[in-house]
């Protein structure tokens, strides 16, 4: 189950953010960018973000599903004896009570979808807050927002495809955001409505990831071997094809790693997708994400090294002009700060020469 997000950086950036966050007020904490998919409605966005997450729970299906934004804020916490490591939700609207069945937290999603934007396709910007609490995610915030959708069914306005334009772009015009450009390969790709909004958002195209889904199902006598390489629309950050489960799959209730084993073997006996396998596959995209979020921090961390340096002189100072009184709190701190300042340049070290890889892939 190590494909999901942060796998591999996991212990490293959580283990920074602890340190910075104990230190706390003055230092700025590294926060990492949000995770936003965008795209056409049904294109398979939740899928993607249930499969990167590892777990199911989301609401997904051929209708409109997602139909209030999702923050799903994945919370890092320590595996101790007692809970053995048990993931559970939380939602922001029922403090205090932890769901450890995932199937419930989909229920309850669909619940507080339907209190808020009524029983008929009704779409609403009011947030649903999730936060997800497991010794095995990084502490990011990740974002399932509606689909892009032309005609106005149920009680959607008339304005509907506007509204859901304006909720996408509130999201992914902050800086500090990842966007997932997820584009179902059964339509045409070069008038994807994800990479047109993303690109409205990030014209540069420096924190867009094409993702094409539904690759098991398109035309016989296709493929996306093109668009996989960037030769129709070029994306800085590249493509990755996945394959989602089906609704068939859906209805059937197949598991998340049972999804996983046939995407697999579906791009290993592919004529053409098992020559591009660096780009193709949910594990694929963990690890672009992955290189990405090394690749923020070592970006941020000259700045707070520097930060880092400034805080010491100033800790420093009060060493001199107070004394003997606060002398040993103070050195606590100095020691604290030496400590994170080796690790960030440790941390420099580690991931030196990997951040390269995202931009030439
Ligand atoms: P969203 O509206 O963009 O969030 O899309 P969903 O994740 O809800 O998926 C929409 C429908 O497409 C569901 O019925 C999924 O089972 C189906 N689907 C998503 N991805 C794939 C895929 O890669 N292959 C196939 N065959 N179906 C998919
Ligand atoms: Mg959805």
């Amino acid at each position: 189950a190590n494909v999901t997000i942060g796998a591999s950086v996991i212990p490293v950036i959580n283990k920074l953010q602890d340190i910075l966050a104990t230190v706390g007020g003055e230092l700025s904490k590294i926060s990492l960018p949000q995770v936003v998919v965008v795209g056409s409605q049904s294109s398979g966005k939740s899928s993607v973000l249930e499969a990167l997450v590892g777990r199911d729970f989301l609401p997904r299906g051929c209708d409109i599903c997602t139909r209030r934004p999702l923050v799903l804020m994945l919370e890092n916490r320590a595996r101790t004896p007692e809970d053995d490591g048990r993931e559970w939700g939380e939602f922001r609207h029922l403090p205090g009570r932890r769901f450890h069945d995932f199937s419930k937290i989909r229920k309850e999603i669909q619940a507080e979808t339907e209190k808020e934007a009524g029983f008929n396709k009704g779409v609403s910007d009011k947030h649903i807050r999730l936060k997800i609490s497991s010794p095995n995610v990084l502490n990011m915030t990740l974002v399932d927002l509606p689909g892009i959708t032309k005609v106005p069914v149920g009680d959607q306005p008339s304005d509907i495809e506007a509204r859901i334009r304006r909720m996408i772009m509130s999201h992914i015009t902050q800086e500090n955001c990842i966007i997932l450009a997820v584009s179902p390969a059964n339509s045409d790709l070069a008038t994807s409505d994800a990479l047109q909004i993303a690109k409205e958002a990030d014209p540069t195209g420096s924190r867009t990831i094409g993702v094409i889904t539904k690759l098991d199902i398109m035309d016989r006598g296709t493929n996306a071997c093109n668009f996989l390489l960037g030769k129709v629309v070029p994306l800085r950050l590249g493509y990755v094809g996945v394959v989602n489960r089906s609704q068939e799959d859906i209805n059937k209730e197949r598991g998340i790693q049972e999804a996983l084993a046939y995407e697999e073997q579906f791009f290993r006996d592919h004529p053409v997708y098992n020559g591009l396998s660096d780009r193709c596959g949910i594990p694929q995209l963990a690890k672009k994400l992955n290189q990405i979020l090394e690749q923020h921090i070592r970006t941020a961390l000259p700045s707070l090294k520097a930060e880092l340096n400034s805080y010491m002189a100033l800790v420093a100072r009060d060493l001199k002009v107070y004394g003997e009184v606060v002398q040993s709190e103070a050195e606590q701190g100095m020691m604290l700060l030496n400590i994170i300042k080796r690790y960030c340049e440790d941390f420099s070290a580690m991931v030196d020469g990997k951040g390269q890889e995202i931009l030439t892939s």
